[in-house]
């Protein structure tokens, strides 16, 4: 029964969308004036970040996923779906991270340039996690120098779209990828400050795999690689446990979802007797405000270092 919904519900959400598109003809609504520029829409905001870089002032982006918002959850709205038809390419991430987007994405096809921008990271490269058969873990912005190979496909279909903008969308990523390349250095140093045996990182749920292959973490989320997965009471006592036994000083929230499930497992293991505290709120799958150094990508996974290293480290911390 549940799945016979599941197919309704999808089919109906084919016909709005398409219903929606069918409309556009007759309707500007809240779409920008063609100023010349390549107008790009974007899903996160690491990407709208990538973008807004390359792209320079040669494209206006819009980014439909702002801060606090959770990826893996967001509907498109009838807005929003106005906003991809009418745009001239639009990024997302990819590997079901927009898995409540799909069929929007899907539906694009044909009628507006879509790509995503893991597409050119080499499978070898990716986690399978092992709660989803088949699946790749999405959060590759985790670590920077996969992130990297998403500036290079921004490059690559900018330079597709618009070919008249190519040495400017060349020299803007090569900054940029310079720019990521010292950064990826100075998080390698400066987790260097949090001893080996505390390096082990307990969020809210699994966005923080690829930062831990990359940066020597041991890497606990309660909820799963989706936060489409509820946690239980049983999952919240085996965390409690493991950061009991292992003495960890302290587990973090994340800014695009509730806090309370990680307050549970703190309180938890507070019962069992271990000191342990909030140690911040890391940015995993959403960006800080815009105008804002945590707007920015580069400026959030400083953000979510020196959070981490203040709050694993001790006295001999960050500084
Ligand atoms: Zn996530």
């Amino acid at each position: 029964m549940r799945v016979k919904h599941e197919a309704i519900s999808r089919a109906l959400g084919v016909l709005l969308i398409a219903g929606l598109m069918g409309a556009l003809g007759a309707c500007g609504g809240d779409v920008a004036e063609d100023d010349g520029r390549l107008r790009v829409v974007t899903t996160i905001g690491m990407i709208t970040d990538v973008v807004e870089r390359v792209g320079g002032d040669r494209v206006s982006v819009e980014g439909l996923m702002g801060p606090g918002i959770d990826p893996h959850l967001y509907k498109a709205s009838a807005g929003d779906v106005r906003r991809l038809a009418n745009a001239d390419l639009v990024f997302y991430n990819g590997l079901h991270l927009e898995a409540a987007m799909a069929d929007v994405l899907a539906q694009m096809d044909g009628r507006t340039r879509t790509r995503a921008v893991t597409d050119g990271i080499d499978r070898s490269l990716l986690l399978t996690p092992p709660e989803f058969e088949g699946a790749w873990d999405p959060h590759v912005w985790s670590d920077v120098t996969l992130w990297m190979s998403a500036v290079e496909v921004v490059r690559e279909t900018l330079t597709e779209v618009d070919p008249e903008g190519e040495e400017g969308y060349r020299e803007r990523a090569r900054a940029y990828l310079e720019e990521l390349e010292a950064l990826d250095a100075w998080v390698h140093r400066e987790v260097e400050r949090v001893p080996d045996s505390l390096r082990v990182l307990v969020t809210a749920h699994d966005a923080f795999h690829y930062f831990g292959r990359a940066y020597g973490f041991e890497v606990r989320g309660l909820q799963g690689l989706s936060t489409a997965t509820e946690a239980g009471t049983g999952d919240v006592q085996e965390l409690a446990t493991f950061i009991t036994r292992r003495g960890i000083p302290a587990l973090f929230i994340e800014t695009s979802i509730p806090p309370r499930n990680i307050e549970a497992v703190r309180e938890a293991a507070r019962a069992q007797g271990a000191v342990v505290e909030i140690g911040g709120s890391l940015f995993s799958d959403a960006m800080g405000d815009p105008g804002t150094d945590e707007g920015t990508y580069p400026g959030m996974v400083r953000s979510n270092v020196r959070t981490i290293v203040d709050a694993l480290a001790g006295d001999g911390g960050a500084q």
